[in-house]
């Protein structure tokens, strides 16, 4: 799925447009979804995509939302990021191509990663649990 630049600009907020497309990133401890607990499936916020569990989510002390593995490996997509004078990898959705945020290997047992995500990438569905196999 791709997007035009207009259908992006109209179906995002100004600060998820920074962020999803300009991979841009937002404050520590300022997204909508850093202390969330309730059971759902995160979503991407510009296309809808199943990306990560509640299950999964859990307190990195990081700032941002935190996941221990995606819900499918297929629905993101990673890249090299050497910007910023870091070396770090950049995760992607899969279907629209939008900015989430980045994996790093100090994630808890047994996957030892950390999915460190953007709030404003996400969009959590909390009625979606059991309806995702479906799609
Ligand atoms: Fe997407």
């Amino acid at each position: 799925m791709k997007k035009s630049e207009q259908e992006w600009r109209s179906e995002l907020t100004a600060e998820q447009y920074r962020i999803m497309r300009e991979k841009g990133t937002e404050p520590p401890f300022t997204g909508e979804y850093v202390n969330e607990k309730t059971s759902g499936i995160y979503r991407c916020a510009a296309c809808g995509s199943p990306l990560f569990s509640s299950e999964t989510k859990y307190d990195s002390g990081s700032g941002w939302p935190s996941f221990c593995e995606p819900l499918d490996e297929k629905h993101v997509e990673t890249e090299e990021d050497r910007s910023h004078g870091m070396h770090r990898t950049e995760v992607m959705c899969a279907t629209c191509e939008a900015h989430l945020g980045h994996v790093f290997p100090d994630g808890p047992r047994p996957t030892g990663v950390r999915y460190c995500i953007n709030s404003a990438s996400l969009k959590l569905d909390p009625e979606a649990k059991g309806r995702v196999d479906e799609e």
